[in-house]
């Protein structure tokens, strides 16, 4: 498995499980099945509601908790309260600590993701986490934490697949040796992503599948990605992504895919009310 090391030091599977919309017994028996697949990193996050199934997927694995890389996120109401809600997503997921620590979006409107950041940074020195970052920021909300604390989040996680690949954020994010995760690296299967050329094409070429390709793509544009699926075939298909390589025109072919913000499949991170 391919390791990134993030700019603390630390390093993380490039490709890991995903586990949003996946809810109660569906969460724990894809984790289990991610995990005997050989996934070692999984991505979860406390408004997904399933932390409980997924430590219990996890401590009935039986892997030693150093193979394993686990993420969870700070949702938008406790912004302020960062220690509690990251005691109750441990206690949730019954790990003593998370690998990767992350304020799930920056919800402008409350302005309280600074004092979130702020929690983070002191939840790192107490080692409830390991790592610490931030999803759905933009290079706006990544400039003003890193003003203000001196401290850049090892990672932004953000929505990024071919059609959407949000060039603002991953310049800033390059330049400040911030690791880019990819959330919805399938597009979250709204569009006919499978169906375009340059995916089908090189599918074909290698003898692979579309999914697959646009695994392969993130993978070798360095991005970090945790594909998501409920069916056993898929969670085994989308971790069977180490055995090809796709030529620098096949990856140029997916990178002219971007259709800009008409591209985006979920909200604005400015435009997006907390629910
Ligand atoms: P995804 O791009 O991983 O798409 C998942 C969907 O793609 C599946 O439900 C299925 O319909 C389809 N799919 C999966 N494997 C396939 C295959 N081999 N062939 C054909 N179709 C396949 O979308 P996602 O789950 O939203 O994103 C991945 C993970 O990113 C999430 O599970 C979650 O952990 C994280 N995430 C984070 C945020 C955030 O705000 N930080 C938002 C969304 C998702």
């Amino acid at each position: 498995m391919n390791q990134i090391t993030l700019n603390d030091g630390n390093t993380i599977p490039q490709l890991g499980f995903g586990t949003f919309r996946l809810e109660a017994a569906e969460a724990e028996a894809a984790v289990n099945e991610a995990l005997e697949a050989g996934y070692r990193h999984i991505d979860t996050a406390s408004i997904y509601g399933n932390e409980r199934e997924v430590g219990r997927a996890i401590a009935s694995s039986g892997i030693p908790r150093d193979e394993l890389f686990v993420t969870t996120k700070l949702w938008d109401d406790k912004h302020t309260q960062a220690h509690q809600a990251l005691e109750e997503s441990l206690d949730k997921l019954g790990l003593d600590h998370v690998d990767l620590y992350l304020i799930h979006w920056p919800n402008p409107p409350a302005n309280t993701f600074l004092t979130a950041w702020e929690g983070l940074i002191e939840l790192r020195e107490e080692k409830l986490t390991r790592s610490i970052g931030v999803s759905n920021f933009l290079p706006e909300h990544l400039s003003r934490i890193i003003d203000a604390t001196s401290v850049a989040p090892a990672v932004d996680q953000v929505e990024l697949h071919p059609q959407f690949q949000p060039t603002d954020v991953l310049d800033y994010a390059a330049e400040h040796s911030i690791a880019i995760e990819a959330w919805g690296p399938l597009g979250q299967g709204k569009y006919p992503l499978f169906d375009a050329a340059p995916v089908t094409a090189a599918a074909r070429a290698h003898e692979v599948t579309p999914a697959q390709v646009v695994l392969r793509w993130h993978l070798q544009r360095n991005r970090i990605i945790f594909p998501k699926s409920r069916k056993p075939s898929r969670i085994r298909e989308n971790f069977d992504v180490f055995g090809f390589e796709l030529t620098e025109q096949e990856l140029a072919a997916i990178d002219a895919m971007n259709k800009g913000e008409e591209g985006r499949v979920s909200s604005h991170p400015n435009k997006r009310v907390s629910h």
